[in-house]
Parts: structure tokens; sequence; C-alpha cells
């Protein structure tokens, strides 16, 4: 992986890891079930009738009848009325465990009696101990048991139901699920592991999840009502519960037995419709399994890869567009997942895909705004270093020209016109090798040229460079010496080359000092190495210049502000020559008290002398 790969990963694992966290906040859980909820209304089950029909204890039935507490006569009347109909089994959720008029009590245990298929409501309370509250026994000869609790999730909302409820040493068959099992005629439930087998269906309930099932609520509606006022009234309307489950209980507004669900929009619905949805989704066999948090957990890892490799190998809108199709697939994925049947928390995948592509994506755009910054300033630089040779040209190329032009036009003594010849073949000079250095140095780079391998003398080459430089020097009054030297250490590379090295150095050293003070050049042999070193006291250079002085161009502020003339060319050209030679170079420097420049270039062996 590239240098920034391993940033980028690092980046990416950091945003998983707070995705991760921010799922696990109470927040995320809530909008995990927010999602599920959403889903849960986009696909609903298969249209088809319904088999379960609420028979409604509603506010016109109250009416007449009395109270709530006067339920017992309707409900005889109810019964009364729907078992000539004929229903597959009878479930009832109104609560039977206390005595009530004697008459009418032993008018009910007769109607439900006649009543086959019959499941009744059992209650865990605690009073004080938490036990089961069942109805009176002699509502019980016929019936069985089935508990009524649908353990709401933490915001109240009912989503699932425990199949099977402990409490009180005993356990109770959910009510749906016994209404289930009458009606299908099935003697008993097999458990296995990870499912209850009712007959021959298999209900993917585990024991590892409590027995817990998700209802698949049908849409509002679906659940055909027929008030008891009805059935009473006018008993042919207990034909539509033929070959139907009625599930008994009340559904006034407000009434105590009420619970919100994911269709809910602020209206509870009544318990009793709970257990005739729960008794649906049996038997539509449309289950919707949980896929664990492991799959969850991999499928945000593999996002956060997936984001780093995009933002690591494309650029642009190309990496935008990868890195928004795989956002776009985390927010798919569940519901992807959910029309298969499985539940997959959306909120790890889909929170660690925005972070990574909001943390990336940021990184991404930083980056690429510094490097085109970056581009800028070179750009610049390039400008004003272009700037400064071409005034280097003008100024030989104006010397040439007035004096040839002189020479033509007049007639002038010989002094003067040796005096000018001199004057043009060493401007010409100096033209052509400022020209040569700088397209040598390229092809060196380039590969283009070969270097001379000879050896040669480097005390002696150094003073040849002091000697060039010294009325530079004393221009600024600047002292130049030659520390003591072996006068035989040689260099093995090109003389050419290496005296342009030394007298950039050279050069650059009184550029960059103040008047008054030293500079001191010196060779030192260290192993298979010469140090050639050229050591000033000038205006030296911070860490950060320090690292940037061979990049083609770049110039410091000091240096800039010096009024020095310079393209910032000189030490890449050097630190190419040295590099050709295979050495290097080692730059020591502190702000205000000066620099030392070091070339460590291969010796030659010794005595070789040519
Ligand atoms: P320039 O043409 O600007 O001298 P160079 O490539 O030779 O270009 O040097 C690059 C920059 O390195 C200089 O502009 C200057 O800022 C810095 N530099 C080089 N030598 C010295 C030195 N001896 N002391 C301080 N700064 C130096």
């Amino acid at each position: 992986m590239r240098g920034g790969g391993w940033k980028s990963a690092a980046l990416a694992a950091a945003c998983a890891a707070a995705a991760v966290i921010v799922s696990w906040s109470a927040l995320g859980q809530q909008l995990d079930l927010q999602v599920y909820d959403f889903l849960l209304r986009l696909h609903p089950p298969r249209t088809r009738p319904a088999e379960a029909v609420v028979v409604a204890f509603d506010e016109p039935t109250l009416r007449l009848y009395g109270s709530m507490a006067h339920l017992r006569k309707p409900l005889t009347g109810a019964l009364e009325a729907l078992t000539g109909a004929g229903p597959k089994a009878v479930a009832v959720d109104i609560q039977l465990a206390d005595r009530y008029d004697a008459g009418q009590d032993a008018r009910l245990a007769r109607a439900l009696e006649a009543t086959p298929n019959l499941v009744l409501p059992s209650n865990l309370v605690e009073s004080p101990r938490l036990e089961w509250e069942d109805p009176r026994p002699e509502f019980t000869r016929k019936a069985v048991l089935g508990h009524v609790h649908s353990d709401p999730d933490p915001d109240g909302v009912s989503r699932q139901v425990l199949l099977a409820k402990a409490g009180g040493g005993r356990r109770r068959w959910a009510l749906a699920l016994e209404a289930y099992r009458l009606a299908h005629g099935v003697d008993r439930i097999v458990e296995t592991e990870d499912t209850l087998e009712v007959g021959t269906a298999v209900i993917p309930a585990s024991r590892r999840e409590a027995r817990a099932l998700r209802i698949r609520y049908l849409p509002k509606g679906a659940i055909e009502r027929i008030p008891v006022k009805d059935l009473i009234e006018n008993r042919a309307a207990a034909d539509r519960l033929r070959g139907k489950v009625a599930f008994l209980g009340v559904t006034v507004q407000g009434g105590p037995d009420r619970l919100m669900t994911p269709y809910s929009a602020g209206e509870a619905m009544p318990g009793v419709e709970i257990h005739a949805q729960l008794y649906e989704t049996l038997a539509r066999g449309e289950f919707l399994r949980f896929t664990g948090l492991g799959p969850t957990l991999g499928l945000a890892l593999v996002l956060a890869a997936a984001m780093t490799a995009c933002f690591h190998w494309l650029a642009g809108w190309r990496a935008a567009a990868a890195g928004f199709s795989l956002l776009l697939a985390a927010h798919a994925a569940p519901a992807a997942a959910f029309r298969a049947g499985w539940v997959l928390p959306a909120m790890p995948p889909v929170i660690t895909a925005q972070f990574c592509f909001l943390g990336l994506g940021a990184r991404h755009y930083l980056a690429t705004r510094k490097r085109l910054r970056s581009a800028e300033a070179q750009r610049d630089r390039y400008q004003q270093a272009v700037h400064y040779v071409t005034h280097e040209m003008r100024t030989p190329l104006t010397a040439i020209q007035g004096s040839s032009e002189l020479m033509g036009r007049y007639a002038l003594s010989d002094e003067k016109r040796k005096e000018m010849a001199g004057l043009i073949h060493r401007e010409s000079r100096r033209l052509a090798r400022m020209i040569e250095m700088f397209l040598g140095v390229e092809r060196l780079a380039a590969g283009q040229l070969e270097l001379k391998r000879e050896a040669v003398p480097a005390a002696e080459v150094l003073a040849a460079c002091l000697d060039r430089a010294r009325p530079l020097a004393e221009r600024k009054q600047i002292r130049l010496r030659l520390a003591e030297s072996d006068g035989n250490e040689c260099v093995w590379g090109d003389r050419e080359f290496l005296e342009y090295a030394c007298y950039n150095l050279v050069t650059n050293a009184i550029k960059y000092s103040p008047a008054g003070t030293e500079i001191v050049a010196a060779v030192e042999r260290r192993g298979d190495a010469l140090r050639v070193s050229v050591q000033d006291q000038g205006y030296g250079m911070d860490q950060h210049e320090v690292k940037r002085i061979f990049e083609k161009f770049y110039r410091t502020r000091r240096a800039q502000q010096s009024g020095e003339a310079g393209a910032g060319i000189g030490l890449a050209l050097v630190e190419e020559i040295v590099v050709q030679h295979g050495g290097s170079i080692e730059v020591e420097s502190q702000v205000n008290r000066g620099s030392r420049f070091t070339l460590v270039l291969p010796r030659a062996a010794s005595g070789v002398r040519v």
C-alpha cells in the first residue's frame, strides 16, 4: 500500500469504530427500530383474505350492555351466536379470573363449554409472587389457556411476541399459537433448539431468542372486525365467521389493553387485534428471521474496507461516485435482506458507510486541494525562475549584440576592436557554459549523458572554485579560506560537474552570508569516501526549510528578501550530480548561525592521479 494508504485505512477503522459505537447507543437502536418499522410497512405480506376475525367489544356494544364491568353478558351472547357458524377456533382475550353474577357466570360457563377449539387468556401477575392468573375453573373445563402478553420494545411498540412465556413455575404458549394449533387440529407443539413445529408448520422461534417471533403486521383494515352488538342482534352476521378464527376482545378507544405497533401513527392497537395479527403471521408462514450481529458487523467492515479502496485507488469524481454507490448499497442492504425475510440491523452498516464516506471524502478533498496549491506554488516558482534565467541570458546577449554592432558600423582602432572581440568571446563562452550546464544536468538526470570517470584532486577543484568566487566575496567583504587538506586525495568522477557543484556551494555561501563573515572549505577523508564541505556564518535555515531546498525552484523567504539573484535550481542540480556520482549531500544549518553543506563522494584509489 502507498504511504497514504495506511492513513486512509486507519481513518476508515476509526470511522467504523465510531459508527459501531453510535449504532449501539440509545439513538442508534431507536433509529434501527424506525427503519425496521418502515421496512415492515413497505413490504407487507402477500394479500389474501385474513383467516382471523376480531369480534369486537366496541363502543356501541358497551353502550348497550353497560360498562367494562359487565362484559360477561355480551360475551355469552357472542359465543352463543358464533358457535353455530362453526369457526375453526375461538380465542377470548377478556379477563375471566374473578367471580361475577352467579346466574350469568353459569350461563357463560355453558356457552364456553359448547364452544369447540376454545382458547382462554391467562395472565402473569405479581400478587405478590409471580403467578398465572387463570380464568375461573368452571370456564376452563373444555378450554386451553394461552398467555396474552405482548412484551413491547423499550419504545413501547409491540413488534414481537414470546411464543412461550414462563413464570410461577409454569410455561404457557401464546394465545394466538394455541388458536393456530387448535384450528389446525394439532395435538402437540414440538420444540427444537431453533424452531417450534405445529403439525407441518415450522416456526423460526429459537430458544436463544426466548421463542420470540416478529409479528408481520397486516395493513390497517386487513383483519375484519365484527361488533359483538351486530353478532347478537343479527345472527346472520355470524356466518362471516364460518371457517375463520375468532378473536374476542375489547376494542374501545382509550381502552386499557392497547399498544403501539409499527402501523400505529399515534393510535394504539387493541391487544385482541395484536393476537389476531400474530395468528395471521403464523397462518401465512412468511416469517422474519434475525440475521444476528455477525453479518451486520461483517458488512460494516467490508464497507469500510471498500470505501478505503475507493478513495485510495480512485481520484476525483470517480472516487466520489464509487463511494456514493457504496453508500447507496449500505442503505439498500437492509431492505434487500428484509425482502428475503431477514432482519439485518441497519445502523452499523449505514452509519459506517456514512462516516467513512464523509471522513475519507473530506481527507481526499483536502489532500487534492493541498496538491493543487503546491502545484500552483511550483508553477509560480517556475515562472520566477524562467524570468531569472532569461534575465541572466539577456545580459551577455546584449553585450554581444552591442559590441558586434559597434564593430560592424564603425572603424574602430585595433586595440578597441581586440577589446570588443575579447568581450564577445568571454560573454558567448559564459552563455554557452550556462546552457551546457543546464542541458547537461537535465540529460544526466534523464540517463542520456555518461559521466567521465577519472581521479579528480578534490582540494585542487575546491581551491579553483574559491579563486573564481573571490571577487564576489571581496565585494561583500567575506573571507574565503581552504582548511588544511591533503592535496593528494581524489574523487572518482567527472571534474567539470564536480567543479560546478563545489562552485555552487561556495557562491551560495557568499550570497546568503552577511559582510564580515568567513567561509571555510575543506576536504576530509573518511573511509572510502571524501567529504567536501563548505561552511559559512550566514543566515542559516530552519529544519523545515532545509527539507525543501533541493526542490527545483524553491527559495527560502530569507533568500528572496536578500536581494541576491537566484532561480532555486542550483542545489537541485548539485544533488543530481552527487547522486550520479554514487554519493550524497548533507546539510547542517541553524538560523542566524550559519550552514555547512557536505558532499560525500567516492574516493579514488590512493595514488591514482591522472
Ligand atoms: P538559488 O539560486 O536561490 O541560490 P539554490 O538551489 O542554489 O538556488 O538554493 C536554494 C535555496 O537554498 C536558496 O534560495 C536559499 O534559500 C537556500 N540556501 C542555499 N545555500 C544556502 C546557504 N549557504 N545559506 C542559507 N541558505 C542557503
